[in-house]
């Protein structure tokens, strides 16, 4: 027994600084902890170097702790479990006129049952992006994206990107949620995170997926081709990360509209456009694969 609660604190020992937190046990890849009153279930599928599950641990801690901070909450009413596997299939490179489904998108799920005391259940499947995706699916979960631009305000803002842009069932909440993602990675202190770096990537991905859409100018209206959300992803996010600026705070659908219209922004998308078409039309760099990527940034067993 005194032996399980030494490995147990090993273990689990990266969390315990963090305010709020209760170890409650671990066991094998499955770690159980208290925080903010949710009780999480963290489970690792072939998922096996130890100091990685450990700095896992660390950030969805952290995490929590800055989304209850801001939401200026103590407690919830949840539990919530946490399943982070081990896929090594990167994203695949674009190619032109190409539909943005799943594979090129995805990496991680969140699930809210309809009685919201009920269990929560995340899912971080691909390797490749991992920790991003755990937090983006950790916002989610808390609805965090929500406290930033209400339900009401949302519908305002997929029914302006649906009219003016012709993005067929925008999720605008998916754009607020990624790019609250970037803010808090940049809080978390990740070695290998920096976030100018990670905004230039962002930027330079705004005119590669239009270029690869088929379109040649800002606005691309009606090329849009998506059965997941390329629009919020990789425009949306982008122009509202430039409208926060490092700092969370409630928003208006006005606010972003505004921003997404201004003429300061216009002309940053269609500089991008340019260099991108600069770079791609040139026949030298036809077989440049353009990953869809979102941020620089993963941590695997052999990092
Ligand atoms: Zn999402």
């Amino acid at each position: 027994m005194r032996l399980y609660n030494i490995v147990m604190s090993r273990n689990v020992s990266s969390i315990i600084n963090y305010a709020n937190t209760i170890i409650i046990s671990q066991k094998g890849n499955s770690y159980l902890f208290k925080i903010h009153n949710v009780i999480c279930n963290v489970r690792y599928y072939e998922y096996n170097n130890e100091r990685d599950r450990e700095l896992f641990n660390k950030y969805i801690g952290k995490t929590i702790n800055i989304i209850a901070k801001i939401m200026n909450k103590n407690t919830f009413n949840f539990s919530l479990v946490i399943k982070i596997v081990n896929i090594d299939k990167p994203k695949s490179g674009l190619v032109k006129d190409i539909t943005l489904d799943a594979d090129f998108i995805n990496s991680g799920y969140t699930m809210i049952p309809y009685d919201k005391s009920q269990e929560r259940e995340i899912v971080v499947y691909r390797r490749e992006e991992n920790i991003k995706v755990l937090v983006h699916e950790l916002i989610h979960a808390f609805e965090f994206e929500y406290f930033i631009l209400n339900h009401d305000e949302v519908d305002i803002l997929n029914t302006f990107i649906h009219d003016k842009y012709k993005v067929e069932d925008p999720h605008s909440f998916e754009g607020i949620c990624d790019a609250l993602t970037v803010i808090i990675l940049d809080k978390l202190n990740i070695p290998k995170f920096s976030y100018d770096k990670a905004l230039k990537h962002i930027w330079d991905k705004i005119g590669q997926i239009i270029y690869f859409s088929g379109n040649k100018n800002w606005p691309p209206i009606n090329t849009f081709m998506q059965t997941t959300h390329g629009f919020e992803y990789y425009i949306l996010k982008p122009v509202i990360l430039d409208l926060l600026n490092k700092s969370i705070r409630k928003l208006t659908a006005k606010d972003i509209i505004n921003h997404l219209e201004s003429e300061s922004i216009k002309q940053r998308i269609q500089n991008k456009l340019s260099s991108s078409i600069y770079i791609l039309d040139d026949p030298k760099n036809k077989d440049l694969n353009i990953s869809m990527k979102m941020v620089e940034l993963e941590y695997h067993e052999d990092n």
